[in-house]
């Protein structure tokens, strides 16, 4: 037994923990949840814990069901919302084949093969999620879902729902080791927005699996729900996870380079390069639910198409503008990634992308400098609207010409750029 899973099996018994949690995601990110008593502990880090593999979506074959479920001691937490005493704690874990074989199929260690193929070429990953997600109020039976207020883009409630949930989601995290950035108020009704600080990918996707957990918890505490949905209401703003990526090489930013062109790096122009030439296969993990879709098609700062920019909220990639001096937070921000993605499979397919530019050595085209959204023809804007519900249009046309920028509404093709994932995007459209 190493000195991780003995302070694991101390800190059980220490801090009266009747049950532990062992966590793992499916290939959709979906938690999973199994509990075990502490006296299972050290039969679970020594031979896992067996489950059947088949019944957890995209992971096994029926005929191959056996599956292990090694508990990681480093991500060791105990669990704030289960109170003090006879309490509960969590630990992700990699799953492992009978024979002790690494899982192929575990989003988790998808995420950790990228990685070592990174830190094989000297990097370490960083990322940096902006979390968005919307309180609503509980339905009454047969009714929709209501947002929590009417506040909008870092509006100050006092008092509000929103405000006070944030204070105890906040709390709850930082208790459980997950740093917050930022948080407020988003362009939506009852839409929140908090801001985790950077870390390696692999902690990151551990925490925002957590984070999810956290603000349902709190949310439902408050006797309201939390829903990471990538677009719940037609007429506002969808919930996107803006995602921020760095390269390190030990501890210098390999993205930086000063005097350059916007400082980047060549490593960095490339790994831009990569992220836009397989941006619509990333689509496919970033956005994976036809929902998502309605929100990269439903404007309100969604990206729509394949370009960068630096300091531009219609691009699909962002490069952050840093203060001088400050080389080492150059970063590219991610847009297009909706907050019910896999986190662990999304940070794999950004990373691979990118590495993919880096060895290619490819070429970033042209930055797009002006609002992408404004290129769309006429013909296009036809196509798309002829292909939305006119009552919704309306109401999200009347939304948006009060909330936000009147051009945004327009959520239509481009011949100038692809469009995100084009096709998936169309057959969305037309549902
Ligand atoms: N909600 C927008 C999206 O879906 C982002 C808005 C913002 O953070 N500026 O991507
Ligand atoms: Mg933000
Ligand atoms: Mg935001
Ligand atoms: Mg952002």
């Amino acid at each position: 037994m190493d000195k991780q899973q003995e302070y694991v099996l101390r800190s059980v018994e220490e801090r009266d923990i009747r049950f532990i949690r062992l966590w793992f995601t499916d290939v959709l990110g979906v938690l999973k949840s199994v509990a075990i008593a502490p006296a299972e502990l050290e039969n679970a880090f020594s031979e896992g814990i067996g489950f059947d593999g088949s019944a957890v979506e995209g992971l096994t074959r029926v005929y191959e069901a056996d599956m292990l479920a090694l508990p990681d001691p480093s991500t060791f937490q105990i669990l704030p919302w289960r109170g003090a005493r006879q309490g509960a704690a969590r630990m992700f874990c990699d799953i492992a084949t009978p024979d002790g074989e690494p899982a192929l199929s575990d989003p988790r260690q998808v995420l950790k093969r990228t990685l070592d193929k990174a830190s094989a070429q000297g990097f370490t990953f960083y990322t940096h999620p902006e979390i968005e997600f919307y309180l609503l109020e509980k339905p009454e039976p047969g009714e929709m879902p209501k947002p929590v207020d009417r506040a909008g883009y870092f509006d100050n409630v006092p008092r509000g729902t929103a405000h006070n949930f944030r204070r105890e989601a906040i709390t709850m995290l930082e208790s459980m080791g997950i740093s917050v950035e930022f948080s407020h108020h988003e362009a939506g009704p009852g839409q929140n927005e908090i801001d985790l600080r950077y870390a390696d990918a692999l902690s990151m996707a551990d925490n925002i699996m957590t984070f999810r957990t956290v603000v349902k918890e709190v949310a439902l505490e408050q006797g309201v729900f939390a829903s990471f949905m990538p677009k719940p209401l037609f007429e506002a703003p969808g919930s996107g996870m803006h995602t921020h990526m760095s390269l390190f090489e030990g501890d210098r930013n390999a993205f930086y380079e000063a005097g350059a062109d916007h400082n980047l790096s060549p490593v960095a122009r490339q790994f831009i390069a990569g992220l836009l030439k397989y941006a619509p296969e990333i689509t496919a993990i970033t956005n994976q639910y036809v929902n998502s879709y309605k929100r990269l098609w439903g404007g309100a700062e969604a990206p729509s198409y394949v370009c960068w920019g630096s300091n531009n909220r219609s691009a699909l990639v962002r490069i952050p503008v840093h203060k001088p001096g400050k080389g080492q937070s150059t970063r590219v921000e991610y847009r297009a990634m909706d907050s019910a993605a896999n986190p662990y499979l999304a940070f794999s397919v950004l990373l691979a992308a990118g590495l993919k530019g880096i060895e290619d050595g490819l070429e970033l085209p042209e930055g797009a400098e002006d609002d992408v959204w404004s290129r769309a023809t006429p013909s296009a804007r036809r196509w798309a609207t002829s292909r939305c519900p006119p009552h919704s249009l309306t109401r999200f046309r009347r939304w948006s010409a009060r909330s936000l920028s009147p051009r945004l509404s327009a959520s239509v093709s481009s011949t100038s750029c692809c469009a995100t994932s084009a096709r998936s995007g169309r057959r969305t459209v037309r549902r």
